[in-house]
């Protein structure tokens, strides 16, 4: 039986997915090793570093991608950065194939004037402030009373919950001690989310939408000018069990009696489309300027020429995540993504190129939940599996050797183990005080614990 040594960039559910797959599916017909590269000391990417910490029902799946590494077969190394610690020379050298599995973390541009004004963020900012990544500052200065939120996706329902909790709702999760400061220091009272659809044209799921509902001291607000203005979506409505969820969870909001005198309000504003950022003489953020819509008969919208202005002192763009290119791969700047044919690296011409594979948000977009990575996984192991005669042909046997070429350059990485200890060392911080974890966010503090030096 001949040997297969792949090595996969990235140890988020894409990456531990296409490894477990991987193994399985090759069974019989190669004795397969793989070693799954991350920039991070901690595996699971956007599970860790994006899911918000108010989501412990993601646990299964942590759960599940924690049985994947511990089952064996798969060596981690932990903070090696690809094209800064090893380069695809290095892999080509090593290995038959590489699986790129780079996911996204940074926001996709909005393009309206003013937006790179001061107090005005991207989403994927706050979202790794929250979530204590360990590459983003550890303050966040939530000094804003109104605050804008653009976007209608799950993300833009994550980011108004937690501004709009208060810092002693979100304790009993894992969150690092900064964020806790912070959120005890917030002087948010009211979070405007602003879609340029209507209300039943959104992207978010009816579970995101209900739980906003639940954010204790805090008022739904909806705009009752905003329904019953699109006969054809609300028709369209009651034959999509999701969006009759969601139209039902609106009727409650909107017979509601708000405001109750809760000290907290976060308002859904639809048909509305930002316009530009108006900053004060600083140059920080003063108003959103939005243009309202309406709907253009074939299920899209076009704007009506009446602007309003929101008064608000900080805006953060959901508008979704956009991956970045790696160094030496083929790299699409349009969709941010690396080019691909089923998750076959393909060149500008579309010509497959040896040895390179994708999987996860950084083959197909971020878009999806993480139960699709596993779908999109299996894909693009069956064409590599299918794909001997383009595998590379590595000049170096030793499997160890990357442990010295790793060491040589000085790269302090991570193994499982150290992932095991750095896992304990969190669920201990949060024993005392009965949470389940409290996460470490220094990098070196993580690199210290792990490696035990
Ligand atoms: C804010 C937010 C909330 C979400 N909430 C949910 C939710 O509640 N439920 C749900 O099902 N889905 C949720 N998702 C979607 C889910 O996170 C994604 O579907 C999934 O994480 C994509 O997996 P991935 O492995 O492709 O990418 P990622 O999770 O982004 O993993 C990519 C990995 O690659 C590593 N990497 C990147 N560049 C390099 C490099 N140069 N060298 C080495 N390593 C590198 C990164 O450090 C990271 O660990 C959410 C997404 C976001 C953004």
């Amino acid at each position: 039986m001949s040997k297969l040594r792949v090595a996969v960039v990235g140890a988020g559910p894409a990456g531990i997915y296409a490894s477990d797959i991987l193994r399985k599916e090759a069974e019989g017909r190669h004795e397969v090793s793989i070693d799954l590269f991350d920039r991070l000391p901690a595996p699971y990417g956007l599970v860790r570093y994006g899911v918000a910490p108010d989501h412990p029902r993601i646990k299964g799946v942590v759960n599940a991608l924690r049985d994947v590494l511990d089952n064996g077969g798969i060596r981690v190394f932990g903070n090696v950065d690809f094209g800064r610690d090893i380069t695809i020379e290095d892999l080509r050298e090593r290995y038959h194939a590489v699986i790129f599995a780079t996911g996204a973390m940074h926001d996709a541009p909005l393009d309206i004037p003013g937006i790179e004004a001061e107090g005005s963020y991207g989403a994927a900012d706050f979202v790794n402030w929250y979530d204590g990544h360990p590459d983003v500052p550890r303050e966040w200065p939530l000094d804003a009373e109104h605050v804008a939120v653009v976007g209608n996706g799950n993300v833009a329902l994550d980011v108004a919950r937690v501004l709009a909790k208060q810092a002693d709702d979100m304790l009993p999760t894992e969150i690092p001690e900064n964020v806790y400061r912070g959120l005890g220091d917030s002087k948010v009272t009211d979070v405007h989310v602003f879609g340029r659809r209507g209300p039943l044209q959104v992207k978010f799921t009816p579970l995101e939408l209900r739980e906003l509902g639940e954010v204790p001291d805090t008022d739904m607000v909806v705009y009752e000018e905003d329904f019953d203005r699109d006969p054809a979506a609300d028709e369209e409505s009651k034959r999509n069990k999701q969006l009759l969820v969601i139209s039902r969870i609106f009727g409650k909001w909107r017979a509601a009696d708000a405001p109750t005198g809760a000290s907290r309000r976060i308002h859904l504003h639809f048909w509305s489309r930002p316009h530009e950022v108006l900053a004060d003489e600083r140059g920080r953020v003063r108003a959103l300027r939005v243009e309202r819509t309406e709907p253009d008969g074939s299920g899209g919208v076009r704007g009506t020429g009446e602007m309003r202005d929101y008064e608000i002192g900080q805006l953060y763009r959901a508008v979704g995540y956009f991956g970045s290119p790696l160094e030496q791969v083929p790299y699409d700047p349009e969709r941010g993504v690396i080019p691909n044919d089923g998750g076959r690296v393909v060149d500008a011409g579309g010509e497959q190129l040896p040895g390179m594979y994708a999987t996860g948000w950084i083959k197909r977009g971020p878009v999806g939940l993480i139960g699709h990575t596993k779908s999109d996984a299996k894909e693009t192991i069956e064409h590599l599996l299918a794909g001997e005669e383009t595998w590379w042909r590595p000049s170096i046997e030793d499997e160890n050797e990357i442990l010295g070429l790793l060491e040589e350059r000085r790269v302090r990485f991570t193994d499982l183990e150290g992932w095991h200890n750095l896992d304990s060392h969190e669920i201990s911080l949060g024993e005392p005080h009965e949470r389940e974890r409290i996460k470490v966010v220094d990098r070196d503090e993580m690199l210290r614990i792990s490696r035990e030096d």
